[in-house]
């Protein structure tokens, strides 16, 4: 048995990273998963290999993935998104909100362009994918919402102005989304992860000249546990948070950064 057997998941930015492992981690949980993602090659990719994996290995439920290739960055493609997958898996359970990008500018710096493409992708997709689940949620008489949200929805650890912002946004959306809709059923929590190892990193680190061996020692001064976290850490608290294991969870940001917050 699996903890999303017969569920039906959507998750945005999936093709890499903590999204990446999500989708899998889902999959292998029993759910059909749609998830889209701007990188068209890689979600190919994932999408190609999980469904091979199921030809050699029929899932018991006869759980399956699908892949569409999109960027969240309007409110047209968020919705057609959602709809789709639920059209093609004939209901919704779950919406993970994942799909993230950084700049690195200061406010002098930040142009009203360079302010609205981050606040589309990282803030108001979130809130034009819930637009959409909610009402396919309702027929079901419930669901689970899950955002990716940050340690910088409550800390800010410079030189990530308009990144901060939307985190710290997220954490708001949730939880007025959770007042709104647990009344019916639907659940709605974010997780904050913390320093983990994904190709955002690998970018930056490249982009700045460090090395990974400078990343994994800061991540041990600023954590508890004294090393960055792994995608599939995280995945399995979206997990947690999209199953009935989390039934009387709602309106909450669950950190998953190696005690960072609480140092
Ligand atoms: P990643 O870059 O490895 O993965 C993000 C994925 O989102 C990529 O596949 C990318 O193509 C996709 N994406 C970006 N913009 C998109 C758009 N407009 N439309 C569709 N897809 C888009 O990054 P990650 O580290 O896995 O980050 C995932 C989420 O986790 C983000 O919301 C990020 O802010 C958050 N987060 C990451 C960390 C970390 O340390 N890695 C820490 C806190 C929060």
């Amino acid at each position: 048995m699996g903890r999303l057997d017969g569920k039906v998941a959507v998750v945005t930015g999936g093709a890499s990273g903590i999204g990446e492992a999500t989708v899998r981690r889902f999959f292998a949980e029993g759910a059909s998963v749609a998830f889209c993602d701007r990188d068209g090659a890689r979600g190919n990719r994932l999408a190609t290999e999980l469904r091979m994996a199921t030809e050699l290995k029929p899932t018991a439920t006869g759980a399956t993935v699908a892949f569409t290739q999109a960027d969240v960055g309007t409110e047209d493609a968020c919705l057609a998104f959602v709809n789709g997958a639920a059209q093609q898996f004939g209901r919704l359970d779950i919406l993970v909100n994942n799909a993230g990008i950084r700049k690195y500018e200061k406010i002098d710096e930040a142009s009203a362009a360079s302010w609205n493409e981050i606040l589309n992708v990282n803030l108001m997709s979130y809130a034009f994918c819930a637009k959409a689940a909610v009402p396919l949620m309702r027929q079901n008489k419930g669901g689970a919402i899950v955002n990716v949200a940050s340690v910088r929805s409550v800390v800010a650890g410079g030189g990530n102005l308009q990144y901060d912002t939307t985190k710290a946004a997220i954490a708001g959306l949730t939880r007025a989304l959770a007042a709104d809709h647990s009344p019916e059923g639907i659940r709605v929590n974010a997780v904050g992860p913390g320093p983990i190892f994904t190709p955002f990193h690998e970018r930056r680190i490249a982009a700045a000249g460090e090395t990974v061996e400078q990343y994994n020692a800061q991540a041990a001064r600023g954590t508890m546990l004294k090393r960055p976290g792994r995608p599939e850490e995280v995945a399995a608290a979206i997990l947690f948070l999209a199953s009935d294991d989390a039934s009387y969870v709602t309106g909450a940001l669950l950190f998953v950064d190696g005690g960072m917050t609480a140092m």
